[in-house]
């Protein structure tokens, strides 16, 4: 039997009526009076505020706990968190936290298995009925347990700052249009598309074993986090667009706190188990593709590929290890004061001479690994 659809009133109105006045008002006021600096800049100024209290407050620290932060900035998150009007922290991180156990499940929240539309929006209109679970590290915290409390009076208070300014420059309607209502809409459809188009749309680099994408051109409207297949993966990391290029604000933004002394201990996963996972990924997609081929070109290839795959993984682990060796080391020294400058300098040497060797040894299984699978490539051509 197919269960009722039960519709969650409040969500349901806020989210269609927010919309509609934006779909009407928005064309309306650049037909009547075009959009002027203050209008622009309050709008964009608030999108990004807002988003960035989403990715890095209710989704980086609360739901992943991926660093820690003083009181201020925990309170500033929480303050401008609340004007997404998408729950309080604790409830959003709740359901994010189910999202990421129980993805592409019957009981996802989001589930993209029931549609792109469903992922986007359609379940936050559904009366859910799940209690809010799995947070009693973030009840400990006063703050939170303020806002959730109070979010929608919060919310209320800094989502109307816009008005302020509206009122100073004698143009309430304006940033009423613009600051507060296509903000609104702005926020809520950015941080839905991460459930659906990054759920969607995109390539998946690190594993293929959830629905979750990498996709860069979602980045720079969802202040970084769009690189969703690598969030899956790694969910605790701080950083969503983890390589250096990747569009990242939020994670530009934590770097600058952490310099301020605001914010610290990030958790980050190695640049090796970044590059294994890649490697791995990229042999299962050769071996799937080789299993279609001849078995009489597939076999030895098969092999082969197998074998350079772990010669390089190996290799990377081998050189990561020491690495982290010898931080550990050093740590253990500056503990104890050790300030014998000749031992120091001798096992600093031996450390040096092992990388050598550790790199170059990196460098041919590269190379290795680069000629087999262009080998591969080359043979499943005319397989
Ligand atoms: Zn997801
Ligand atoms: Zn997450």
């Amino acid at each position: 039997m197919v269960e009722a659809r039960r519709w969650n009133l409040l969500n349901t109105v806020f989210l269609t009526l927010t919309l509609s006045i934006a779909l009407v008002a928005v064309p309306w006021r650049l037909a009547t009076s075009g959009i002027r600096w203050s209008e622009a800049l309050v709008f964009l100024g608030m999108t990004w505020l807002v988003g960035t209290a989403i990715s890095g407050g209710y989704h980086r620290l609360f739901s992943h706990r991926a660093y820690r932060a003083s009181w201020l900035v925990r309170f500033l998150f929480l303050c401008f968190g609340a004007a997404a009007f998408e729950n309080s922290a604790l409830k959003w991180s709740s359901d994010h936290r189910v999202h990421h156990r129980h993805v592409d499940t019957e009981q996802d929240p989001y589930t993209i298995g029931k549609g792109f539309w469903y992922a986007h929006w359609t379940w936050v209109m559904e009366q859910s009925g799940r209690p809010i679970s799995g947070v009693a590290d973030l009840e400990r915290d006063p703050l939170i347990r303020w806002q959730h409390r109070h979010h929608f009076l919060i919310g209320a208070v800094v989502a109307t700052l816009p008005l302020w300014v509206g009122l100073a420059t004698g143009n309430l309607v304006g940033h009423l249009v613009f600051g507060l209502v296509l903000r609104i809409v702005t926020t809520h459809h950015t941080t839905f598309l991460i459930n659906s188009a990054a759920h969607t749309f995109g390539s998946r680099p690190y594993s293929d074993a959830t629905t979750a994408r990498d996709n860069w051109f979602l980045a720079p409207f969802t202040y970084g986090e769009g690189y969703h297949n690598f969030h899956h993966h790694w969910q605790w990391d701080y950083r969503n667009g983890a390589l250096w290029y990747q569009w990242d604000t939020t994670k530009w933004l934590l770097n600058l706190l952490a310099w301020g002394g605001l914010v610290d201990k990030f958790r980050r996963v190695p640049r090796a188990a970044m590059t294994r996972a890649r490697l791995r990924m990229e042999e299962k997609r050769l071996q799937e593709r080789l299993a279609l081929a001849s078995p009489g070109i597939a076999q030895p290839m098969r092999a082969r590929l197998e074998a350079a795959r772990l010669r390089l993984d190996k290799a990377l682990e081998a050189l990561h290890d020491r690495r982290e060796a010898w931080v550990m080391k050093k740590a253990e020294w500056r503990a104890k004061g050790v300030a014998q400058a000749g031992a120091w300098g001798e096992a600093k040497a031996e450390w040096q001479s092992s990388l050598v060797v550790l790199r170059a040894d990196l460098k041919v299984a590269w190379a290795e690994w680069k000629a087999t699978r262009a080998e591969v490539r080359s043979a499943l051509v005319y397989a």
